[in-house]
């Protein structure tokens, strides 16, 4: 029989990749262009095509046992590790080495490699609702305890006051996520600012340590000029976590990193303990071929105008069927209040219509949807008529019709 543990895994296993495998099976039934599947963030934008480049390179140049080794140090390859850590400088004006950066199996693997290093059973970790439902998992992964802060439903911005009143001595870290997922809210630097006080202020009442956890897979994901403050400038005990799969459109080679600086407490031990835990959480290093690709990669960027282009046309689109939403300015989300109460009603709705997306729920902030702009413009535009016609469906209907 499976661990007890993994039985509640299972139970609630991702909403998320069930609506994607729904989408599949509807595909069949229907024709690919008659679903509008906007339940999964997984970019329709290709990579670069220096990304190809790299590959081909690699291959062609690259000794074959060195390209698809182990790498000599389970955090990475000095030489990529180097090149990141010049290239958050030469961005951020941060001072950070080759040996602050930790190569991680995606945003996710990082993640788990960072609460491994830092968390005790019964340790809490504080998160911001809506938050990736993941985190739960994650923390639960090693007997810790996920404590959530309730969601301001007018603008998606961390409540601080009640963050203030839920630290205490057992809380080891805070994980926020900005551009966010679900909301596609960045958090301004005043937030920021507010925030990192409230944690120095708690460390030094309780004499512990805080660490913040900055989960940043969307952090190139912006719109109209938003500027995302990177966090290490603002506090000492920040720990970053980035990944290419949104940044670049790799999510399938599983690659980023971890940002663990000198000014974090006892660094080295923690950047001792990272390299550690990425061995024996059985990831044993991230993907070789892959550190040498993004390192070639420093300076690529994806298409932002292509997320763009959806982000308004869907926003405007929805508004004008009479769906309430904050317009995102990052990420490729859109967060929209469900015109049900209960939000797997308006799900459930969608559905008859071919449309697919997330309920609110699985990212801990119900009466909301979420749905993934990162589909082709044709599933936006050709999706449209569809919710105009759920929206009048609904304005006929209770919670208890549907
Ligand atoms: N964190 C957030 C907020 C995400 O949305 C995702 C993926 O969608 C991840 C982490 C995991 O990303 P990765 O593919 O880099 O593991």
């Amino acid at each position: 029989m499976i661990a007890e543990k993994m039985k509640n895994m299972v139970a609630n296993s991702s909403a998320i990749r069930a609506m994607f495998e729904e989408g599949n099976r509807l595909a069949e039934i229907y024709g690919a262009e008659n679903v509008f599947d906007f339940s999964l963030g997984n970019p329709n934008v290709p990579a670069p095509e220096a990304v190809k480049k790299a590959v081909k390179e690699l291959i062609d140049e690259e000794n074959p046992v060195v390209l698809h080794g182990y790498t000599n140090s389970n955090s990475g390859y000095a030489d990529v590790r180097e090149t990141i850590a010049l290239s958050l400088n030469e961005r951020f004006e941060t001072n950070f080495e080759g040996k602050n950066i930790v190569m991680t199996v995606g945003a996710a693997g990082g993640l788990n490699v960072i609460l491994k290093s830092l968390i005790n059973p019964g340790d809490e970790v504080i998160a911001f609702a809506p938050y990736f439902g993941e985190y739960r998992s994650y923390t639960n992964n090693y007997d810790g305890v996920l404590v959530e802060i309730s969601p301001d439903t007018k603008t998606f911005q961390p409540k601080l006051d009640e963050f203030e009143k839920k630290i205490t001595d057992k809380t080891k870290a805070v994980i926020i996520n900005t551009p966010n997922n679900p909301t596609g809210v960045v958090y301004s630097e005043e937030t920021i600012l507010k925030l990192t006080a409230i944690m120095e202020a708690k460390q030094k009442e309780l004499g512990t340590e805080i660490f913040l956890i900055s989960d940043e897979p969307y952090r190139e994901l912006v719109y109209d000029g938003a500027e995302v403050p990177y966090l290490t400038k603002y506090y000492n005990n920040t720990v970053v976590g980035y990944s290419y799969s949104k940044s670049l459109s790799l999510p399938g080679e599983r690659i980023g990193y971890l940002v663990i600086p000198d000014e974090a407490a006892d660094s080295a031990d923690l950047l001792a303990a990272a390299n550690v835990a990425t061995r024996i959480l059985g990831f044993v290093n991230a993907p070789t071929l892959q550190q040498k690709v993004v390192a070639k990669c420093v300076h690529e960027k994806t298409d932002i105008s292509f997320y763009d282009r959806n982000r308004e046309t869907l926003y405007e689109g929805l508004k004008e069927c009479g769906f309430e939403c904050i317009k995102p300015e990052g990420a490729f989300y859109l967060f929209v209040k469900s015109p049900l109460a209960d939000e797997k009603r308006f799900c459930a709705a969608a559905k008859k219509h071919n449309i697919l997306i997330v309920p609110g729920s699985s990212f801990a902030c119900p009466g909301f949807v979420r749905l993934a702009y990162c589909v082709s413009y044709e599933t936006i535009v050709n999706s449209l008529p569809r919710f105009r016609k759920l929206a009048e469906e609904l304005k006929e209907q209770t919670d208890e019709s549907i």
